[in-house]
């Protein structure tokens, strides 16, 4: 099959042909649709510091995928050739404490599809069953192809009740954008958005955001007095990575506030623990998604009029992934697909 291989250390993916992968008893596998490309995918391109000290080549990249199952292990009864699936990219080891307690998503030891293990960009992917997500007929196939990203916007929007309440996000990349979609949806007063790239603000406007602003240009106090808030914000999403995103958040909380951090730093941060504990904020790291529960719901969020499509700015054919690696690098786009059947 092709595949999208980190074939050594070093800067680059070629578009290369590799041994269709093998499935287990337990396993099944897809020929892979749709793909999304993801910040982690622009690491390992790049060959930054993190991808050289985690990837170990030949590695075939790629986590966020939809396709069809056209074989399944011996052992596997609940689907079959023909469903429509996406998986969950965090292969566990279903023995530690959470994992046997049902906590998957709070396992230590767990494996990355397209990091530790071979990945999606390919023209098949195999998984382990107990990573399939069965999607419904009829599903689009672009907003499958990234249910990965979107459950990491749904767990950290939904982490905190946001029914009613002022909402702060910062960083309106592609997780972002669809967290602020359903932090709308979920009910939300006033979705304020923090991001310096002018295309993904008028993005966040239409995601719902009650308005998108410069953090270079405004700074948020401002925008509460425009907004006639008065408390500061309920709750906040980090999803930049900024330093300054996290202290701008902190100092612009309401009292009791919570923040959900989703975002990466690629440094250390100091941050002012006095605004934690004299504003008695609740801070939670976020990583990944709960398996199956944010799977089910995005599930429900879509069928009850959710729509994340504007998030999803660019499509390309896989032979062009090098444009398609420039776009999502650029910035000024949303989401950007693969598509692995032209
Ligand atoms: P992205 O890099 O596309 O988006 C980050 C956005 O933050 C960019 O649009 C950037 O312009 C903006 N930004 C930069 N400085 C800012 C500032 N000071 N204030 C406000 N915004 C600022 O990333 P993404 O794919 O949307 O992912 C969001 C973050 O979540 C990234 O840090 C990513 O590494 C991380 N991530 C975490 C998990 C997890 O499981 N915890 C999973 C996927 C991604
Ligand atoms: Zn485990």
């Amino acid at each position: 099959m092709l595949a999208l291989v980190k074939t050594a250390p070093g800067p680059g993916l070629s578009l290369t042909e590799v041994a269709d992968p093998l499935i287990g008893i337990n396993d099944v596998l897809i020929r892979v649709h749709k793909t999304g490309i993801c910040g982690t995918d622009l690491h390992i391109e790049s060959w930054d510091a993190w991808a050289q000290k985690t990837i170990k080549p030949p590695l075939v990249a790629g986590h966020e995928f939809v396709g069809e199952i056209v074989e399944v292990g011996s052992n596997v009864n609940d689907f079959g050739p023909g469903d429509i699936v996406s998986g969950e990219g965090h292969v566990t080891c279903g023995r530690c404490r959470h994992c046997m307690a049902g906590r998957r998503h709070l396992c230590a030891y767990t494996v990355g599809l397209g990091v530790g293990r071979d990945g999606c960009f390919a023209q098949y992917v195999s998984l382990p069953m107990t990573n399939i997500w069965h999607h419904w007929p009829g599903v689009d196939e672009d907003v499958a192809a990234i249910f990965d990203p979107f459950g990491n916007a749904v767990h950290t929007a939904l982490a905190f009740p946001v029914l009613g309440e002022d909402v702060l996000i910062t960083g309106a990349g592609p997780i972002g954008l669809m967290a602020t979609a359903v932090a709308r949806h979920a009910g939300a007063r006033f979705i304020v958005v923090s991001e310096p790239n002018p295309v993904r603000r008028d993005l966040a406007v239409r995601m719902g955001a009650t308005i998108a602003v410069d953090p270079r240009e405004r700074d948020l106090a401002d925008v509460q007095r425009k907004l006639g808030m008065v408390e500061g914000f309920d709750v906040a999403l980090e999803m930049s990575g900024a330093p300054a995103a996290i202290r701008a958040a902190m100092d612009n909380m309401a009292h009791g506030g919570s923040i959900a951090i989703l975002g990466i730093p690629t440094q250390d941060i100091s941050l002012d623990v006095n605004e934690i504990v004299f504003k008695l904020l609740t801070v939670r790291g976020i990583y990944g998604r709960e398996m199956y529960e944010t799977w089910y719901k995005m599930t429900v969020m879509l069928q009850s009029g959710l729509d994340i499509k504007p998030a999803i700015t660019h499509r390309f054919g896989f032979r062009d992934h090098e444009a398609a690696f420039a776009t999502a690098r650029s910035g000024d786009s949303g989401k950007v697909i693969l598509d692995w059947t032209a």
